[in-house]
């Protein structure tokens, strides 16, 4: 695989692949540790090939673990500590794993499981490198547990052949046409956009400067951070870019070498945009678009001026040449002509092959047609002579911050706090961007407890099951819900009700 033979190009060159905060890790470390893990798997687990989970946040020996078991030829799964202990244990219930490793003592079970210590002991083993075992083009590298409509995570599989066709398709928007540089490296193991850093800027001999989540959640510790990095090439949400942005000194004399800034994964305002014109001169600023079940990114727009001036949004630009996206009617599969708004379909040798152990649902998004796989991406789109304008969704996914949720996903965990006998989540938007999630509730029996209280308990008990980015901002108790014809809950009625900005 590519990066496996680029990791070993580099690892003769003295360079460093990761810097976080005062620790490096060089190219030839995390190449001779990455082989030292794929020997102790291949030691451990014989012909076994269930996939390795692998509980951490950035620790500097996962990424030596991830190419470990890729080297093993094994698929690894990053799960991040925003997953509280049950969501993990869902996914564990799922993978069955033989080898975990937890970096953050979560007591969590597996046949294997490894702590820290016994991460480190053997990552300095000496090995020999297994070129023979790595994963081929088939096989599955990583899977990433997003959030499901049922209350269960669901695990997007990702083959060798998938980075290599992501690869192929994202270089031209990546590319800086220059010798190592260095990468802001802040994306959690656990989302796709994540593999920008570690299947794109690491086969290029990069530095991935790493920064944290408690990092990005304090300004001065992430300015002090972003003055330091030297970073080239920034790839993060949209909602990273606000919240720099909400500080004058976010500019090009701060990064001064920044020379593409990438934002994806959500809306970005065209607001952003001109922020980002305005204060980085030297850099061109990117909007780019893709779902994890694609790899991570499919299209792209250069933002400028003169686009920010035309629309009331801003596109997400053109697929990528190794691709297809095509607008079809959501419900009859038609495709549409240029201009008409549906369903945004992708195809191309960058679709993964499916859910992890879930034919239902692999099969409601995925097809085949001839020999290209195919995802209905459930979002509103519609192209323009090949720019492509993103209006939404077309069903209960929202990005929140950045982070994808199902809106059942929550209801469905709201069902299972104690006392509440229904449930409905609504985001509430501002500029087509979601800022926050209402949970109405239902409640079993009166409670007796003011509404401040019962947000908490329930936000709590809610925080047990999901990450904390799932937990809804608002907690309002109803009486009874309005329901529609089907005798289901009226969303749009809620939404009437909670006033401006929501949205069903
Ligand atoms: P994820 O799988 O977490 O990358 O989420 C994919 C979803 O995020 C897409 O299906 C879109 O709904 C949304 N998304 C990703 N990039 C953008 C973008 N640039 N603009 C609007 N929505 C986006």
């Amino acid at each position: 695989m590519f990066i496996l033979e680029q990791l070993r190009h580099y690892a003769s060159t003295g360079r460093v692949a990761f810097r976080y905060g005062a620790e490096t890790v060089t190219y030839a470390q995390l190449d001779a540790r990455s082989d030292a893990f794929a020997a102790w798997l291949l030691e451990t687990l014989g012909d076994d090939r269930t996939p390795v989970v692998l509980y951490g946040h950035k620790e500097l020996s996962l990424p030596a673990c991830m190419f470990g078991c890729i080297k093993a030829g094994r698929a690894y799964v990053p799960v991040d500590t925003t997953f509280p202990a049950d969501r993990v244990a869902r996914i564990l219930e799922q993978v069955q794993p033989k080898v975990l490793v937890d970096l953050r003592g979560l007591g969590l079970a597996a046949p294997v499981a490894l702590d820290g210590a016994a991460l480190d002991a053997i990552l300095r083993r000496p090995a020999a490198p297994t070129p023979e075992t790595w994963v081929k083009p088939g096989d599955v590298v990583y899977m990433l547990f997003t959030s499901g409509s049922t209350g269960q995570p669901k695990g997007v599989q990702i083959t060798a052949g998938n980075i290599a066709a992501f690869r192929e398709g994202v270089a031209p928007l990546l590319d800086l046409d220059l010798d190592g540089g260095v990468f802001l490296n802040e994306i959690s193991y656990s989302f796709d956009v994540s593999v920008c850093a570690l299947y794109y800027a690491l086969s290029r001999g990069m530095t991935l400067y790493t920064v944290d989540k408690d990092t990005l959640n304090q300004p001065k510790a992430l300015f002090a951070a972003l003055a330091e990095s030297g970073v080239d090439l920034w790839v993060s949400t949209p909602s990273l870019g606000e919240i720099c942005c909400q500080s004058p000194k976010f500019d090009q004399a701060l990064l001064p070498k920044a020379r593409k800034f990438i934002f994806c994964g959500e809306v970005m305002t065209k607001k952003l945009g001109l922020q980002m014109l305005d204060r980085f001169p030297g850099a061109k600023i990117y909007n780019a678009y893709g779902p994890t079940e694609t790899t991570v990114l499919v299209t792209a727009a250069e933002i400028t001026r003169e686009l920010c001036d035309r629309g009331p949004s801003l596109p997400i630009g053109y697929g990528f040449s190794n691709l297809e996206c095509r607008i079809q009617d959501p419900e009859t599969g038609a495709i549409l002509p240029d201009g008409q708004a549906g369903e945004l379909v992708i195809l191309g040798d960058c679709v993964s092959p499916g859910y992890f152990r879930r034919p239902d649902l692999t099969e409601k998004s995925f097809f085949t047609e001839g020999t290209r796989r195919g995802y209905r991406t459930g979002d509103l789109c519609a192209s323009h002579h090949g720019s492509i304008d993103y209006f939404g969704r077309l069903d209960g996914q929202v990005k929140l911050n950045g982070f994808r949720v199902e809106l059942e996903d929550v209801e469905e965990n709201l069902l299972k706090v104690p006392n509440i006998a229904r449930a409905a989540v609504l985001p509430e938007t501002r500029d087509g961007t979601v800022q926050s999630l209402t949970a109405f509730v239902l409640l079993e029996a009166p409670d007796g407890l003011s509404s401040l209280q019962r947000a908490r308990q329930i936000k709590t008990a809610l925080g047990q099951l999901l990450p904390s980015y799932m937990v809804p901002r608002k907690i309002v108790a109803v009486d009874r819900f309005p329901l529609n014809t089907n005798g289901k809950i009226d969303k749009k009625a809620l939404a009437a009700g909670l006033g401006e900005g929501a949205t069903p």
